[in-house]
């Protein structure tokens, strides 16, 4: 049900939504998703990256626990980030979430708190979760790299590569329900691929050797920068979490 509080949110947000008469409508409202397919494609997070000479071996941190985890990304020099950066930004919330997002990689104002998503896109990402009934802590968010590329300019595959048994270690960790890919950077970086985000939207992904199933929205800076675009990371969110009442429900979402 779209209740007075959801409605302020989607209002924040800039998403117009019509509420005629009558209940009936506005549950469908609350249900309206966008169409269903699903992905044949499960790319293998876990495969071994390309490494080329003199470059480090992917990172080995399988069976640390938090503490350790944490503690190895706070001490990582595995690139080049690691000399720019002011400090490491690991990630946040409820480590046993049902719902995981990951985004691209710290901006100036993730790296200077050592938070993913604060600022005013991360006020944004804040007001959709509100939006789908969540508090920020309810969720766990994280970054695909965990030290803040120079003047914001997009990650590196060597990065990429060098980071993400970290992420793969905080995903088996959390054990999501579902993952949310925010933005076409962490989209692609994850599924290893060039294909446009408008393209990726709207099905479920496999993602890695266990096939977490993986939805892609927009990024809340581009949708800052895009307003008109919010109707349709609102029709993402929508599909999400029916998506993860289908898996709760026991349902396949994947081939
Ligand atoms: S971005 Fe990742 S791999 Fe590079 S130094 Fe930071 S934690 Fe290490």
């Amino acid at each position: 049900m779209i209740d007075a509080r959801r409605l302020a949110y989607l209002e924040a947000l800039g998403v117009d939504v019509y509420v005629p008469r009558g209940a009936a409508r506005a549950a469908q409202l609350e249900n309206a998703v966008a169409p269903e397919r699903v992905a044949g494609h499960v790319p293998a997070l876990n495969e071994p990256a390309p490494v080329a000479a003199g470059v480090n071996p992917p990172v080995d941190v399988q069976g640390l626990d938090w503490n350790a985890l944490e503690a190895t990304v706070r001490g990582c020099t595995r690139c080049a980030l690691h000399q720019t950066r002011t400090q490491t930004v690991f990630g946040v919330g409820n480590r046993q979430a049902r719902w995981m997002f990951i985004g691209e990689a710290p901006g100036a104002e993730e790296d200077r708190q050592g938070e993913p998503f604060v600022g005013r896109a991360g006020q944004l990402l804040t007001a959709m979760l509100k939006a789908l009934g969540f508090r920020r802590e309810d969720v766990y968010i994280a970054n695909v790299l965990k030290c803040r590329p120079p003047g914001n300019r997009d990650p590196r595959p060597d990065e990429v590569g060098q980071c993400r048994g970290y992420l793969e270690r905080q995903i088996e960790l959390v054990a999501p329900t579902l993952i949310v890919a925010v933005g076409r950077i962490a989209a692609q970086s994850l599924l290893g691929t060039d294909t446009a985000l408008a393209r990726l939207r709207g099905r479920v992904h496999g993602l890695g050797h266990r096939g977490w199933p993986l939805i892609v929205t927009y990024h809340p800076a581009y949708l800052l920068r895009s307003p008109g675009e919010k109707r349709k990371a609102w029709q993402d969110l929508l599909f999400a979490r029916q998506t993860v009442r289908r898996l709760e429900a026991g349902e396949r979402v994947l081939p």
